[in-house]
């Protein structure tokens, strides 16, 4: 049986929990143990699929196609392993499971209650991962704030577990912020005692407090916090404001997070950290020699969160290239025939991103013929690999009004289309075509240059499908898919001849793209970025002009 760390957070949202419990996960995999990391959620979807990415940012998918939170993306592009449907889970998975119970009348004669019931599904749920021999240690995330109403029934369950599981499995590491008051110059522990407090009333007593700040902890505030909240001082921790969420293991090592936790689940003979990895990374981060504009054509812009993958998954390929990728957000609802070259011209290249529904899909279409036109680096991303396909059609093939019937359900050319099996799907939530499928790579192509290999797997999250009807029309015309699924012969990736790179994909490859792994066609795309820079460059001093340095 594995040990057991759960991370709670006080004070208010939004402080960067994820990235503590990835933090300390991948300190403690650095140092030799197996560890997992798993989110609890407090909302009642059963999964975050419904939610609008306005609501939750992106939806995360998983390898066995849950669709689940985007903080398992921070753990898996930390500990470079896959997470899985178990990993997160929801109040309104915990409530269906007990009420299918209940209608099958396992509990019989029983009054179904929170407590027991609820707090024992929740803790049957906490304790899954630790129970095959897979792990050393599993992380508990509980989503949420101490105190919220929708919380209660997590908080209860850890309680529990304290008492239950023997005192050296079992451990709670609490996140609150320090606030600076700019008028009295100074950092305030009051709002983090309060929320200890509460938590303690709850019954759960924190063993580590990490304290958000955005200046450095003094020690008379550690002891202060330490004295209040009635831990070690070598147990309020400094989570100092850092300048990419990649060097917070670094920050946590040197305050010594992995050390208090390893003592305390009194796990001994571990070994040093081995980091030459992770700290290689950071070096090609921060050292970058040079740099590239990418646009990334998006309806959810103003919302970071909803292209999250996407954002970090260019982060490892800037790095791996020793480039620094500046993100341009380029709201595709506003993008025109007229406006275009104004807003793309300065750009070395475009991504098209994912999405659902008609608003701002013009956008993204003028978009792809800009970039197919000007041969400017293009990337499309499952809706953004869609729309790629209907430019195409409409402006290669001259198919006037050809669409996906998602957005013209009476298209005369609906170049894509919904399978047969997606046609019957009634409910909304679950029944996308999720997770990962094999796609075999043809051979002479772009997409076999990038991935050097014959057969991959990818993830997905979609419901429309290329149009295998009208292949023949598209590869005449030199829109190649090379990619399809081996078993369906659905096409997964398209690609440009005689563009130096154009690659449209029907899958989600930022969500397989982790700090030792960066994704393939993250890494080339921002290559071919630089390349395009440096010709851009060349065609201008040609033509005369001087270059600022
Ligand atoms: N709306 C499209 C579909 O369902 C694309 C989905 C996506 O971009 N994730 O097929």
């Amino acid at each position: 049986m594995a040990k057991f760390i759960f991370v709670t957070g006080g004070v208010t949202s939004s402080l960067g929990k994820g990235i503590i419990a990835a933090s300390l996960a991948k300190l403690l995999q650095s140092r030799g143990l197996k560890v997992t990391i798993q989110k609890f959620d407090p909302y009642l979807n059963v999964d975050p699929g419904t939610l609008n990415p306005y609501e939750h940012g992106e939806c995360f998918v998983t390898d066995d196609g849950a669709e689940t939170d985007l903080d398992l993306g921070h753990y898996e592009r930390f500990l470079n392993l896959p997470t899985s449907q178990a990993n997160n889970v929801t109040t309104g998975r915990i409530y269906q499971t007990v009420i299918n119970r209940e209608r099958e009348g396992e509990y019989l004669g029983k009054t179904v209650q929170v407590v027991p019931h609820i707090t024992d599904e929740i803790k049957r749920r906490m304790l899954l991962l630790g129970e095959s021999d897979n792990y050393d240690i599993v992380i508990t995330e509980l989503g949420g704030t101490v105190g919220d109403i929708e919380s209660l029934p997590f908080v209860e369950a850890v309680r529990q577990l304290q008492w239950e599981l023997p005192e050296e499995d079992c451990m709670v590491v609490h996140l609150t912020l320090i606030p600076y008051l700019k008028a009295a110059k100074e950092l305030k522990t009051k709002p983090t005692q309060h929320s200890v407090r509460m938590l303690s009333q709850e019954g759960v007593h924190p063993d580590v407090i990490v304290c958000r700040t955005e200046h450095p902890l003094s020690d008379e505030i550690r002891r202060k916090v330490a004295l209040f909240c009635n831990v070690k001082p070598n147990a309020v921790i400094e989570a100092l404001d850092a300048s990419t969420i990649y060097e917070v293991p670094l920050k946590m090592l040197q305050e010594g997070l992995d050390v208090i936790v390893l003592k305390q689940l009194q796990i001994n003979g571990y070994a040093a950290p081995e980091l030459t990895k992770w700290r290689g990374f950071l070096d090609k981060l921060n050292y970058p020699k040079s740099r590239v504009k990418i646009g990334l054509i998006g309806k959810y812009i103003e919302l970071q969160d909803a292209y999250k993958s996407i954002l970090e998954s260019f982060i490892h390929a800037g790095a791996m290239n020793q480039c620094k990728v500046q993100i341009v957000n380029v709201h595709s609802e506003f993008l025109t025939n007229e406006n275009i070259a104004d807003k793309l011209r300065d750009l070395d290249g475009l991504l098209v991103a994912p999405g659902f529904g008609n608003r701002g899909v013009e956008g993204k279409i003028i978009a792809v013929k800009y970039a197919r036109e000007n041969k400017m680096p293009f990337f499309g991303i499952c809706l953004g690999m869609q729309m790629a396909v209907i430019e195409f059609a409409r402006n290669v093939l001259g198919w006037q009004n050809a669409h996906s019937t998602e957005m013209d359900a009476i298209t005369p050319y609906p170049v894509i289309a919904l399978m047969e099996e997606q046609k019957k799907v009634k409910k909304k939530g679950g029944t996308m075509r999720l997770g990962a499928y094999p796609c075999e790579i043809a051979p002479n192509t772009l997409a076999h240059k990038i991935y050097e290999s014959e057969l991959i797997s990818e993830r997905h999250r979609h419901r429309w499908e290329f149009n295998n009807n009208y292949l023949n029309d598209f590869e005449h015309a030199g829109l190649l898919a090379s990619g399809r699924n081996p078993d369906s012969k659905l096409v997964e990736i398209v690609e440009l001849k005689g563009h130096p790179y154009f690659i449209g994909v029907q899958y989600h490859p930022e969500l397989k793209s982790t700090v030792e792994n960066p994704h393939p066609l993250f890494v080339n795309f921002v290559k071919a970025a630089g390349e395009f820079a440096e010709l851009k460059i060349k065609i201008k001093i040609s033509q005369g002009e001087t270059i600022p340095s």
